[in-house]
Parts: structure tokens; C-alpha cells; sequence
């Protein structure tokens, strides 16, 4: 059955797009069928995943405002081995005109229902936002993956996103589970680091994913390839990790 996953937190540059990314291309390498959904206006994804996103013609705007299918709008990307459906800022319109549509929450939703029995896992890349394109996607998603930094301010970002999702849960999608938190840019010399990854796990247990992402030159150098660091530096630290999240999330 696919899974969908929607990986998301409000708060900026915590990770989400690398891991977006980067998991994409390591549950690919496992033979598994991904899709990636850039969900961002700012279409890293896209650029991550080597499609030139002021180039592009057909993106997730227009899917979302059914101006195209989704099918038209994919885009195979042989390096990463993972389909991508694209994005660009084109997408920062969406929200206001998307405002008066039947089920503006559902677009997404709707959208992939046509495709996703083509793969084994969605992965969708959320804005940092609580926004009406962060909704989209916890409506599509079976699940949520929330990459976090181990700094003070991440814990309390966390109750306002856990709190959306049960919003999110109650209102629009009865079944929404958070599948888990993933450590990025971790640095086990940083002692508050340290107290903030005991915290987490004192309060969230085994929705702690035991892999953690460290920090790593590679993965921030990878998308200026748009490459997958799996295809930039297979030996790195950041690919190792990548592929070892890929096999945890596939044993469970
Ligand atoms: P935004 O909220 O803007 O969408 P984001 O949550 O998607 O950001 P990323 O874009 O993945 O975050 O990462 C932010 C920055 O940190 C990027 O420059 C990225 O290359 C870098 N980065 C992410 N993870 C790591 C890591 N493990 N090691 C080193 N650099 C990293
Ligand atoms: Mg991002």
C-alpha cells in the first residue's frame, strides 16, 4: 500500500527539504517507487532534485488550481531514481486563489489520488509555514515526518505544530499520525544539543527516530549539483545517514 508523508514544521530551515530529498532518493536506492511533491514556493526541492524550477512549465500551482493533471506535471528524474512533482514561486499565489474552491484543504489530496497506487511512498515538502499548502499536504498525508533541530526554541515550535495536527485530525483527516521526529544537523559535542535530543525523547519516546541526521558539509553542498548527496558523496556521513533513516522507516 502507498504510503504518504508529509514532512513538515512550520519553523525555517530545520532540515525539511534536504530530508525531503535525500530520503526520497535513499528509499529509491532500496527499490522502492517514490514520488517527491515540492509543496514550497521556494522550490528547493526542485532545484535539489535537478529540475530548473524558472524553467519549468508545468508545476504543482497548476495542479492545485486544476488548470493541469498531475500526470502532466511530473517529472522523471533518472538521477535520483524518484519521480518529482515540481514547484516554483508561482506557487506563493495559490493560497489567495485558491480561497473560494469547494474543499480547498483536499486539492492536493485529490490530486494524487490518480497516481499514488504508481509508487510505494509520497513524500511531500511542506513550507515553513501553518499555511493553506501546509494544510493541502496534512490532508493528503497518511502521516507526518517533522525534521527538528535540537535547539531551545524547537520544543516549544513543536506543541504548536502538534497542536495543528490535531486540529488537522478532528477537522479535516480523522486518521493523520505523527510518524516521527527526526534529529537534523545534529552535533553531539553541543551539550544543550544533547539535553534537548534527552528531552524529545523523554516526551515523545519511540516516535524518536533512533537515526540521527549529523551535520554534514555534503548534504548542504549536494543541491548546488541538484543531486542527492547519495549521487554527489555516496561515503559521507550524510549520505550513510540518509540511507540508514530509509531502513528504518522500511523495518518498522
Ligand atoms: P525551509 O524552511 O526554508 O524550507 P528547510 O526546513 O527545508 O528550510 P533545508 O533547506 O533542508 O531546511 O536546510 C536548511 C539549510 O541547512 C540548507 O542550506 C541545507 O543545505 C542545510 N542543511 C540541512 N541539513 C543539513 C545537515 N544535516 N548538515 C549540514 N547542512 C544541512
Ligand atoms: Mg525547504
Amino acid at each position: 500500500m502507498t504510503k504518504i508523508l508529509a514532512i513538515t514544521n512550520q519553523k525555517g530551515g530545520v532540515g525539511k527539504t534536504t530530508t525531503s530529498v535525500n530520503l526520497a532518493a535513499s528509499l529509491a536506492a532500496s527499490g522502492k517507487r517514490v514520488l517527491l511533491v515540492d509543496l514550497d514556493p521556494q522550490g528547493n526541492a526542485t532545484m535539489g532534485s535537478g529540475t530548473n524550477k524558472q524553467t519549468v512549465k508545468v508545476t504543482i500551482y497548476h495542479v492545485l488550481l486544476g488548470d493541469a493533471t498531475i500526470e502532466e506535471a511530473r517529472v522523471s528524474n533518472p538521477k535520483g531514481k524518484y519521480d518529482l512533482i515540481p514547484a516554483n514561486r508561482d506557487l506563493a499565489g495559490a493560497e489567495v486563489e485558491m480561497v473560494n474552491f469547494p474543499q480547498r484543504e483536499a486539492r492536493l489530496k485529490l490530486a494524487l489520488e490518480s497516481i499514488q497506487e504508481s509508487y510505494d511512498y509520497v513524500l511531500i515538502d511542506c513550507p515553513p509555514a501553518l499555511n493553506l499548502l501546509t494544510l493541502n499536504g496534512l490532508c493528503a498525508a497518511h502521516a507526518v515526518m517533522i525534521p527538528m533541530q535540537c535547539e531551545y526554541y524547537a520544543l516549544e515550535g513543536l506543541s504548536d505544530l502538534v497542536n495543528t495536527i490535531k486540529r488537522v485530525r478532528s477537522n479535516f483527516n480523522p486518521t493523520l499520525r505523527i510518524e516521527g521526529l527526526l534529529r537534523t544537523m545534529f552535533d553531539p559535542r553541543n551539550i544543550l544539543a544533547q539535553q534537548v535530543s534527552d528531552q524529545l525523547q523523554q516526551h515523545f519516546g519511540d516516535k524518536v527516530y533512533r537515526t540521527v541526521i549529523p551535520r554534514n558539509v555534503r548534504l548542504a553542498e549536494a543541491p548546488g549539483f541538484g543531486l542527492p548527496v547519495l549521487y554527489h558523496d555516496g561515503q559521507s556521513k550524510g549520505a550513510q545517514a540518509y540511507l540508514d533513516l530509509a531502513k528504518e522507516i522500511l523495518s518498522a
